[in-house]
C-alpha cells in the first residue's frame, strides 16, 4: 500500500487535501482513539472506538467533511474495532501508522520503528503500565496482521523525559533498586509537553533558549520543566500516579499511607492502588465527580467539598510549578494545556495566585478570552514571565514523530 497513489479529497473549502496521511492510534484498555493526518498536518479524519468488550461497544467516526457516523459493534474488542476502523480508512492509503505507547522504560528516548524487539519491549513493560502497554501491543499486532507492509512506529509517552538528569529521575532509595529493577522516575504525557513547549518557542518573541513550565491539566495532570527543548524534570514518576492531584488520581501522598491503611483497615495493596488511582483526586475530595465542570458548578452553588477540591487542585499545581521552576536555568513562562488548562480561566487565575511571590502579572480579560481551543498569551505588562494557553495536539505530534522516525520528513 505504501506505493499507492495519494487520494485527493477536497473539503467544501477546496483547500484541504489528505495527502500521504499517517494513521495515529491510541489504544487504551477499553477504547481506541484514532486520527488520520495529512502530510502537511492541515487535514484529518478522527474517531473513537469506546466501551470495547461491552454490549455498548461502538465507533464514533468523523469523516473528512465533518459528517458524524456511529457504528455499533456489540461485545466487540480491540481486534474487531481495529478491523472496522482500518476498513473505514483504507481508501485514504495511509503511508505509516504511529502508535501512542505509554511506557518505553529506559531504552527509548525517541520514537522508533516497530520490529520484533520493539514489540517484545512494549509487552515486557506491561509490568510498569499494566492497563496501557498490553492494549498498545494489541494495536500493533492487529495492524501488522492486516497490513504487514505498512511501517509502524511507536511514540512513547515517557521518551521526551529521557533527557532528565539523574538528580531529577532518581528516587532516594537503595541504588540496587535502580540498577537491577529500573526503579526511577520516567514521566508521562511526553508528546503533549513536547508539542506545547515547541509551539511556545515558535510563537514567543522572547530570545532563546527558552525555559518553559508546561502544565498539562486534564483528567490526567502533569507539569514539566522544559529548557531548550529538553525535559529537565516532571511531576509524574515511575507511574502516572505521582505528582499533581488529578481527576480520579491522588498524585503525591505519604509513601507510608499504604502500610498505614493495611495495618489500620486491613486493606490489600490492590485495594489501595484502586483507591489512589480511581477514587481519589477531584472525585475523592468533592465526592461528586472527576469532571471539573460539574465541580465548578457545585462550588458556585455553595458546595463546600467542591470548593475545597478546586482550592486543593490549584494549590497543588501552583506549589508544583514553583518547585519545578528550580530545574530551569531561565524561566521564560508557563504554558497551560489539557481540558482544564485550555478551558478554565478561573483555574488558571487561582494557580497563578498561589505563585504570588514570582512577580507574575496577568490580564484577567485576556485570560477569560482564552477558552474553547483559543491559543494566546495573557501576561500583563511588567510580568516576570510569559503566560500562554496552547491547545495540545498529541495526534499531530505523534504523526510528526512517526514521519521523522521513518525519514519521511
Ligand atoms: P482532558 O482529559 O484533557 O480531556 O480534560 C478533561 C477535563 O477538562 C475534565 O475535568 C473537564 O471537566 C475539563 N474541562 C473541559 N472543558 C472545560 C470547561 N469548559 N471548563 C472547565 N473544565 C473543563
Amino acid at each position: 500500500m505504501s506505493d499507492s497513489t495519494p487520494v485527493f479529497n477536497d473539503r467544501n473549502t477546496g483547500k484541504s487535501k489528505l495527502i500521504n496521511p499517517t494513521l495515529v492510534l491510541n489504544c487504551g484498555s477499553s477504547s481506541i482513539k484514532y486520527a488520520l493526518i495529512s502530510e502537511d498536518e492541515s487535514t484529518r479524519i478522527t474517531g473513537l472506538a469506546e466501551n470495547l468488550g461491552l454490549d455498548t461497544a461502538r465507533i464514533k467516526h468523523t469523516t473528512l467533511n465533518g459528517e458524524k457516523l456511529e457504528i455499533t459493534i456489540p461485545g466487540g474488542r480491540h481486534e474487531l474495532a481495529l478491523q472496522k476502523i482500518l476498513a473505514l480508512l483504507e481508501q485514504y492509503h495511509f503511508v505509516a501508522v504511529g502508535h501512542r505507547v505509554v511506557h518505553g522504560g529506559r531504552e527509548y528516548s525517541k520514537a522508533v520503528r516497530v520490529d520484533q524487539h520493539v514489540l517484545d519491549e512494549v509487552k515486557r513493560l506491561k509490568i510498569l503500565a499494566p492497563l496501557h502497554n498490553p492494549a498498545n501491543a494489541l494495536g500493533i499486532e492487529a495492524v501488522e496482521a492486516i497490513y504487514p507492509d505498512i511501517p509502524q512506529v511507536v511514540v512513547f509517552d515517557t521518551a521526551f523525559h529521557q533527557t532528565m538528569p539523574p538528580v531529577a529521575y532518581r528516587y532516594p532509595i537503595p541504588k540496587a533498586l535502580y540498577e537491577e529493577e529500573k526503579i526511577r522516575r520516567y514521566g508521562f504525557h511526553g508528546t503533549s509537553h513536547a508539542y506545547v513547549s515547541e509551539r511556545a518557542s515558535e510563537i514567543t518573541d522572547a530570545k532563546g533558549p527558552h525555559g518553559w513550565l508546561t502544565a498539562h491539566l486534564g483528567n490526567g495532570c502533569s507539569a514539566t520543566a522544559v529548557y531548550n527543548g529538553e525535559s529537565l524534570d516532571t511531576s509524574m514518576g515511575l507511574t502516572p500516579l505521582e505528582g499533581l492531584m488529578m481527576g480520579t488520581r491522588s498524585g503525591d501522598v505519604d509513601p507510608s499511607l499504604h502500610i498505614h491503611l493495611k495495618r489500620k483497615l486491613g486493606m490489600s495493596l490492590e485495594e489501595i492502588d484502586t483507591m489512589l488511582n480511581s477514587e481519589s483526586g477531584l472525585l475523592g475530595i468533592s465526592g461528586l465527580s472527576n469532571d471539573l465542570r460539574t465541580i465548578e458548578q457545585a462550588a458556585n452553588e455553595g458546595h463546600k467539598d467542591a470548593q475545597l477540591a478546586i482550592e486543593m487542585f490549584c494549590y497543588r499545581v501552583g506549589k508544583y510549578l514553583a518547585s519545578l521552576s528550580c530545574a530551569l536555568p531561565d524561566f521564560t513562562g508557563i504554558v497551560f494545556t489539557g481540558g482544564i488548562g485550555e478551558n478554565s480561566a478561573t483555574t488558571r487565575a487561582r494557580i497563578l495566585d498561589v505563585m504570588r511571590h514570582f512577580g507574575i502579572k496577568f490580564n484577567a480579560e485576556k485570560n477569560d478570552d482564552l477558552v474553547g481551543g483559543a491559543e494566546g498569551s495573557f501576561q500583563d505588562e511588567g510580568s516576570s514571565i510569559e503566560l500562554w494557553v496552547i491547545p495540545t495536539d498529541e495526534e499531530c505530534q505523534i504523526a510528526k514523530e512517526t514521519c521523522q522516525a521513518l525519514g519521511l520528513k
